[in-house]
């Protein structure tokens, strides 16, 4: 049987590409390694937090689900940055790990989705068209197109001090063929590292020697289609490193295996292991830990904030040094993980590969780490296969829409050496890209594409009616309570912030004139002599697709594009001047038929 959609891996990239993909009435294959593994949360249980937030709010408002599922699975909310304007705020959830799996795993089934357990080992491709996958057991799938989410897999190699082994995630293996595969259809890869915390027996912690802290109590929803959020409120509990446990560290900093040079990936900078904040901040006498339960019946406490590889002993030691963790029985021990990824500037900013038409790439193959930044781009790409399978123009969304434009603008456009995390601060136009107002701005895609429904459409119309009566008419009077909290925080929000919503929006006017200034695909930047050479090879690499883009590659200077637009011109003046004279000519013709006649 021949697929429309074909997703490898079902992590947070791969479930989002699914469903949209499966939502939009296409026939999706989900082939994965395991599929009880499906869903499965690899580090810390929870979604959402700074900058991440946003993302999980514009998932829902494009129609996709992981702010549902958060919703059903959550233990604790809480809205951070509070005192912190709008721009700022986000939402963070603490997930029930397990019941954060299933919920995915009972919404394939519910859908009927076929889900083949399998390693791809080679994307089948001809005439650069991806056509298929083949398994490591020699089967073969078909599809129109193929979406791969591979996570940490591919040729992944774990470390616990001075022992290394194949492997993707704990007790998972790891893909070498497939990055090999990848290797030799022209993709060049690079080597990421991270690294999670141990985890222990809830019973084991002395609590009284903590700080105890709960979720907001009246928790704000993730999805804009939840009512209310009906769940316990679980607490964290928040305790500290001190300098008895940063001289473990520091005497122990030999056996890391990322200070003996055993790792070769590069680290994350914003989630770094313990043995690098003692490394690169050794004035600070304390870091925060946080003590977060894995679920609501689970006896595991996940340690938010010591991720580490050091030696199973060491970590023992590292722990008894904390209060409240000095009898901390370990139950998994910390561990890193490198693995490779595909240097994201060989992406379109639809997500499909620029060398193998039909092939979309999303998630931490893409070099980003987090499950909103993954399940972000599934979605993406997930749409775009679709859309291109009907034949539609694919979506990019533009940096003056979403967060998720800024994520997929950055990968293709900058690329990424280190691994790539979403804060509010790579967003330009913060102000109007908040969580609060995700829907405003992208529940129309969603409902042109066909993920969000007539229903919630139209309660949306609704929404923006009474907001542009509130703002546009004084004495605009609506009794509306459904709407009432919704409609007055956006009235308030756009009231205050008035001067910088307008200069913001401005700013995004002359944005758009050069994101409209479109450049062909096949542009032939080596034929400009005035550019340099390292210029035409990075334009040649990346293929902007606007000036706009163009303008944003690192290294590109602004008499680059100058001497782009004028080339530009000089192309469109050429063909208007081709097409008179064809035109003059066809008159010509005409008239010496109609004398002859
Ligand atoms: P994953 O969730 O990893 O899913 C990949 C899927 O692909 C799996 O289902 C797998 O079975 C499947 N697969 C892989 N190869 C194949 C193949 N050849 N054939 C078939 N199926 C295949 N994020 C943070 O934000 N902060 C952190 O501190 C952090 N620490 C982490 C620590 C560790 C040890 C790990 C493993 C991950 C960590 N993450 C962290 C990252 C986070 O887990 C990922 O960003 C997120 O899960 C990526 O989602 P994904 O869908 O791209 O991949």
């Amino acid at each position: 049987m021949k697929y429309d959609i074909i997703v490898i891996g079902g992590g947070h990239s791969g479930l989002e590409a699914l469903f949209s993909s499966h939502n939009m009435g296409f026939s999706t294959l989900l082939i994965t390694l395991s599929q009880e593994k499906i869903g499965l949360m690899s580090c810390n249980p929870a979604i959402g937090g700074l900058g991440k937030g946003q993302l999980v709010r514009e998932i829902d408002a494009l129609g996709g689900l992981m702010a549902r599922n958060i919703d059903e699975t959550g233990i604790q909310f809480r809205m951070l940055n509070t005192k912190k304007g709008p721009a700022v705020q986000s939402l963070r959830a603490q997930a029930d790990r397990e019941l954060y799996g299933l919920w995915w795993q009972k919404k394939i089934e519910e859908a009927g989705i076929p889900v083949e357990e399998g390693e791809v080992l080679k994307i089948l491709v001809k005439n650069k068209i991806a056509i298929g996958v083949e398994t490591s057991d020699k089967r073969k799938f078909f599809a129109k197109k193929i979406v791969l989410t591979t996570g940490t897999f591919l040729s992944g190699l774990l470390h616990i001090g001075d022992e290394s082994w194949e492997g993707g995630r704990i007790q998972e293996g790891a893909c070498y063929f497939l990055s090999e595969n990848l290797k030799s259809l022209g993709f060049s890869l690079g080597r990421l590292k991270t690294g999670t915390s141990p985890r222990i027996h809830k019973e084991t912690v002395n609590y009284s020697k903590t700080k105890e802290q709960f979720g907001d109590k009246n928790p704000k929803p993730f999805s804009f289609s939840t009512k209310k959020i009906e769940k316990p409120n679980i607490p964290c509990f928040i305790t500290y490193t001190n300098l008895k446990t940063h001289k473990i560290i520091k005497d122990n900093l030999h056996l890391s295996p990322l200070y003996q040079g055993k790792i070769k990936g590069i680290g994350v900078r914003y989630c770094p292991s313990i043995e690098d904040k003692i490394f690169k901040f050794p004035d600070k006498d304390k870091h925060q830990v946080f003590i977060e339960p894995d679920g609501i019946n689970s006896d595991i406490m996940y340690l938010n904030g010591v991720a580490t590889s050091l030696p199973r002993p060491v970590q023992s030691e590292i722990l008894s040094s904390i209060p409240g963790l000095e009898n901390a029985k370990i139950i998994e021990y910390g561990y890193a993980v490198e693995y490779d990824f595909v240097y994201p500037t060989q992406l379109k900013q639809t997500l499909e590969t620029k060398e193998i038409s039909g092939l979309y790439l999303a998630g931490q193959i893409n070099g980003t780490t987090g499950y909103e930044e993954a399940a972000s781009q599934g979605l993406i790409a997930g749409i775009n296969a679709g859309l291109s399978i009907k034949g539609k123009p694919q979506i990019v969304l533009g940096r003056d829409r979403a967060y998720i434009g800024v994520l997929i603008d950055d990968l293709t456009t900058k690329g990424t050496g280190e691994a790539y995390r979403m804060f509010t601060s790579r967003c330009e136009y913060r102000l109007l890209l908040r969580q609060d107002n995700a829907d405003i701005r992208l529940m129309e895609e969603g409902y042109r594409i066909g993920l969000i429904g007539y229903e919630q459409y139209q309660r949306l119309l609704e929404k923006k009616r009474l907001i542009d009566c509130k703002l546009q008419i004084a004495n605009c009077k609506f009794k509306d309570e459904k709407f009432l909290k919704e409609v007055e925080e956006q009235i308030e929000i756009n009231k205050k912030y008035d001067g910088y919503i307008k200069r913001s929006l401005k700013e995004i006017e002359e944005l758009k004139k050069r994101e409209n200034l479109l450049i062909p695909e096949n542009f032939d930047y080596q034929a400009i002599k005035s550019l340099s050479k390292e210029t035409k090879e990075k334009l040649t690499k990346i293929k902007p697709i606007s000036i706009g883009q163009a303008g944003r590659i690192p290294g590109i200077r602004p008499s680059d594009i100058s001497i782009i637009l004028l080339y530009l011109n000089l192309k469109r003046e050429k063909g208007k001047r081709g097409r008179f004279y064809l035109f003059l000519f066809f008159i010509l013709l005409a008239s010496w038929v109609f004398l002859l006649a």
